[in-house]
């Protein structure tokens, strides 16, 4: 065969190039993207990401707390197992009504009541925003009704009434709705002679209400007065803040008077007084720790040791109850 020839049949056996299938490499292989179905809950609550300018390469938000105080960071899920509290440095952070009162109760021992008690726009107040939009806002915002959540609970053998107030609903402010629920909780209290325990955290009377929110500075007192004049024991726990309003009434009534360490605890502003009094206030104005070396608060207790501590006063405290 000439040589030409061999050449022509070779390259007719080769397919033309046109017939090969075109191979899209590794595309066949991959599986379909999987999202996880959006109805499982995360195993860690992730917090929003900060909007505000920030350095470059930045810790991933949701998982670690800074402190504030000594500046370690937390893991967020030893930090709720602490009860808010900085291993390092035993700086409290701000925490919720319900987990305190999920930190100081036996498991499934409090009953809540007047659950549905909500607030009323009595004066139709509006300043730089309305009272009533006000009130949806915060009760979005942390699922409550109002500033306080009040109920019967079990700590170690004692049944007690117990308030506990929420400083992330419009600052723990006492509008008629804290000062009523607060009254009918000691009223109960007073019923079924059983020790109350209200834990205070508040910026003061809710001046939105006017008045009204006055009103409850001598209600509550006088429930707490018909309270003790039946030999019972009253509890008042200090957290930061608790100051005005609060501070003068209920709060500053307790047969003990306990805070959180390093609570700011007060009436006035520290700048209202300074200008009042015309003088320069001492080192740790305000503070628990200031307080009580002035006798205004008997103990300083880590929320850590709370339960415990009180559930001690009050085996002392009850002593003559379980005798009658
Ligand atoms: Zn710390």
């Amino acid at each position: 065969m000439p040589l030409n020839l061999s050449i022509i049949l070779l390259a007719r056996m080769v397919p033309p190039m046109a017939d090969t299938p075109k191979k899209t490499l590794g595309l066949e292989t991959v599986e379909p993207a999987v999202t996880p179905p959006t109805d499982v809950e995360p195993a860690i609550e992730k917090k929003p990401v900060s909007t505000g300018t920030s350095r470059k390469r930045e810790i991933p938000q949701g998982l670690w707390t800074k402190c504030p105080e000594c500046g370690e960071m937390i893991f967020d899920k030893e930090l709720e197992e602490n009860l808010k509290v900085c291993q390092h440095c035993a700086h409290h952070f701000p925490t919720t009504a319900w987990d305190r009162i999920n930190a100081l109760t036996e498991p499934e021992s409090f009953q809540e009541t007047e659950a549905d008690m909500i607030s009323v726009d009595t004066l139709e107040f509006t300043g730089t925003a309305a009272y009533a939009d006000k009130l949806e806002k915060h009760k979005e915002k942390t699922g409550l009704k109002d500033a306080v959540i009040t109920g019967i609970g079990r700590m170690g053998d004692h049944e007690v009434a117990l308030g506990v107030m929420d400083f992330n609903f419009l600052g723990g402010s006492m509008g008629s709705v804290v000062g009523e629920k607060i009254t009918r909780i000691i009223e109960l209290a007073t019923e079924r002679r059983l020790p109350a325990i209200v834990i205070s955290s508040s910026g003061g009377a809710r001046m939105y209400e006017g008045m009204f929110s006055l009103m409850q500075l001598a209600k509550t007192s006088a429930a707490i007065a018909y309270h003790g004049r039946q030999g019972l024991p009253y509890l008042s726990v200090l957290t930061h803040p608790t100051t005005a309003g609060v501070m003068a009434s209920y709060a500053s009534l307790g047969d003990l008077i306990i805070s959180e360490p390093k609570a700011m605890i007060g009436f006035a502003g520290p700048r209202v007084i300074k200008d009042t009094t015309q003088s320069e206030l001492p080192e740790g104005f305000q503070t628990a720790e200031f307080l009580i070396e002035r006798g205004l608060i008997d103990s300083i207790i880590d929320r850590t040791e709370m339960k415990a501590q009180i559930t001690e006063y009050l085996d002392y405290l009850c002593l003559n109850l379980k005798k009658s």
